[in-house]
């Protein structure tokens, strides 16, 4: 098989095989935003890498964050200033390598009577963080007075808004930016593959860990994954991992809970992201996207069940308490959430830090088996979480059997789907892409929409909607709704990996979260499309389905307590 089949979930057995079947350099566990940068790095430094994600990708906290690529203003008012100063670089770094993903977006920062920033200190914080993060001129920060503000932004309560500012953040989508990271390290020969659990570690004669006894939660069989490192990229699961190896002692995770709400954005038309005051001193975000806003998010313990952080009706009370005091003629009820997703951040633990002091910092801890763990950090940073994981790892190869040292290549490298120059090449590539889609009924927003998920990738959707069109037609079958809509998911199955419908709906496409509305009218296709692909028969397919119901739901399913 070429690199590329290593993407389809058709090719799945013969992926197994080969998990099973070498002794890899480096293997990695946890497919978030961490797991797949450590991929990308330690595949394009030479190394065989295999990558084991016990469920989809990106399922953990990289599908569940705020989606921003941002330099985490609020860090620097805890004078997190080198941590500020390294998300901020990398955040361009990230709009450069994946430019489809990572979308800038003004972001309006209203002042407010009694607020935790002053115009003089937001002035002065902005000015900082815009410099810290080498922001060029045309997108530093602008102050505003009252009415300007309230021009900008309307629907602010104007009893309390006394000024404002506007700076530059980038929106992103956290489970894509992954996927393109993990088809980037495929293209660079890692073998990656999700519903694998590391169970259990393995060691040698020294005590050394040498790899994972794992299990594919998809035809239940279990195998052994050999390797001469390994790294535990497991996010809030990373403590479980060091407990299998015995090593779990001094720092621990501290996890904490943050959750959105989604609106449709006719009941709250803001024009710009805003990130303002909440009435007990925190900050939080609505962010208005394609036909929604996101509002979020919360920042409180969690010690419950890991796999589906739920969110609870306290969670949804406060966020919309906070929403309907800034925007208080939005009067946003629970009735009015369309979706939402809680995640879970894993923190490094501090005696007596609340959740929001807690720092965002990365930390690696190495244990006596040569068990690399790396926890804390931000999606943003990850290609610096990523570089410095591998660097230790090669290190560690270099004491071992003196193996050359090589450096970090990812700065330049963009990311799958990345392949334009600047933003003016994507409107381009769009209009392109579009008069190539109108033959099989292609609109350009549905052109557009592709094109900001899977960016240069279009192309490849399109050529297989025609090549689908003349299957159809050879074979007698029906056309299906839309081509489109079928190339799609042919693209996901065929080169992201997809293997059921939460793997399309939620984290490939995130229709789940943003076009809700959407699903529930074209559901019935996509499982037929689906079961045809995949071969489902009549029981798998009602399983199939049962099984995405449960998640289809339970983002409208407020519970009174923590799972
Ligand atoms: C509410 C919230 C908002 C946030 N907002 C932002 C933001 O706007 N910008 C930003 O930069 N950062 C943000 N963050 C932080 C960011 O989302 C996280 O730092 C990042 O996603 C963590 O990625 P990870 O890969 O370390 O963990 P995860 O994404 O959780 O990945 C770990 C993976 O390991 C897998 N795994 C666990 N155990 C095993 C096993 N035994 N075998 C195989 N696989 C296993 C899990 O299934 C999981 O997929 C936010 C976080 C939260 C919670």
């Amino acid at each position: 098989m070429n690199n590329q089949e290593y993407l389809s979930s058709l090719n799945r057995q013969a992926i197994v095989e080969k998990l099973g079947g070498e002794e890899f350099d480096i293997l990695v566990i946890g497919g978030g935003i961490t797991g797949a940068g450590i991929a990308l790095d330690a595949a394009t430094r030479g190394l065989r890498v295999a990558l084991i994600e016990k469920h989809d990708f990106a399922s953990g906290t990289s599908s569940r964050s705020t989606k921003l690529i941002h330099g985490g203003l609020r860090y620097l008012k805890q004078f997190e200033i080198a941590l500020v100063r390294e998300v901020g670089q990398e955040r361009d770094i990230v709009f450069h390598n994946a430019p489809h993903l990572v979308i800038p977006e003004k972001m309006l920062l209203p002042i407010v009577k009694g607020g935790s920033l002053s115009s003089f200190s937001a002035s002065i914080g902005l000015y900082v963080y815009d410099w810290l993060a080498g922001v060029v001129r045309s997108e530093r920060r602008k102050m505003l007075s009252t009415k300007t503000t309230l021009q900008t932004e309307p629907l602010l309560n104007k009893d309390i808004v006394i000024g404002g500012a506007l700076y530059t953040e980038y929106r992103s989508d956290d489970a894509r930016l992954v996927i393109e990271t993990i088809k980037k390290a495929v293209e660079h020969g890692a073998v990656c593959l999700n519903y694998i659990e590391a169970k259990n570690l393995i060691y040698n004669n020294q005590g050394k860990v040498t790899g994972a006894d794992s299990t594919d939660l998809n035809s239940g069989n279990s195998f052994q994954v050999k390797a001469r490192k390994v790294i535990n990229a497991a996010g809030p699961w990373v403590d479980e991992i060091r407990e299998l190896d015995k090593s779990r002692k001094g720092k621990r995770l501290h996890l904490t809970k943050g959750i959105h709400l989604v609106v449709d954005h006719a009941r709250l038309p803001i024009h710009h992201a805003t990130y303002f005051d909440v009435a007990d001193g925190r900050m939080i975000f609505a962010i208005p996207r394609a036909g929604i806003t996101y509002i979020g998010t919360t920042d409180t313990n969690y010690k419950g069940n890991k796999e589906n952080p739920g969110v609870t009706k306290a969670d949804v009370d406060y966020i919309l308490a906070a929403a309907n005091a800034i925007f208080p003629d939005a009067k946003l009820a629970v009735e009015d959430v369309q979706s939402s997703w809680s995640g879970l951040r894993p923190l490094i633990h501090e005696d007596g830090k609340d959740p929001s002091e807690l720092s965002r910092k990365d930390e690696i801890f190495i244990s006596s088996s040569g068990l690399v763990s790396i926890a804390g950090g931000k999606l943003t940073g990850y290609r610096q979480m990523a570089r410095k994981s591998v660097d230790v790892v090669l290190k560690q190869m270099k004491e071992d059997d003196n193996q050359a040292f090589v450096s970090c290549k990812t700065e330049k490298m963009t990311l799958s789907g990345g392949e334009f120059k600047n933003r003016d090449e994507i409107f381009k590539y769009i209009e392109k892409c579009t008069g190539e889609a109108k033959q099989i009924g292609g609109t350009q927003q549905e052109v557009a929409d592709l094109v900001w998920k899977y960016g240069s990738n279009t192309a490849e959707i399109i050529e297989k909607a025609y090549e689908l069109r003349e299957t159809n037609r050879t074979t007698g079958a029906e056309q299906p709704e839309n081509l489109l809509w079928q190339a799609e998911v042919w693209y996901g199955i065929n080169k992201e990996l997809v293997l059921n419908l939460g793997d399309f709906l939620i984290r490939r496409t995130g229709m789940l979260y943003f076009e809700r509305p959407q699903i529930a009218k074209r559901l019935g296709f996509y499982k037929q499309q689906f079961a045809q692909m995949l071969k489902w028969d009549n029981v798998e397919l009602q399983h199939q389905a049962e099984y995405f119901n449960n998640e289809y739901t339970a983002v409208v399913d407020f519970t009174n307590e923590e799972k």
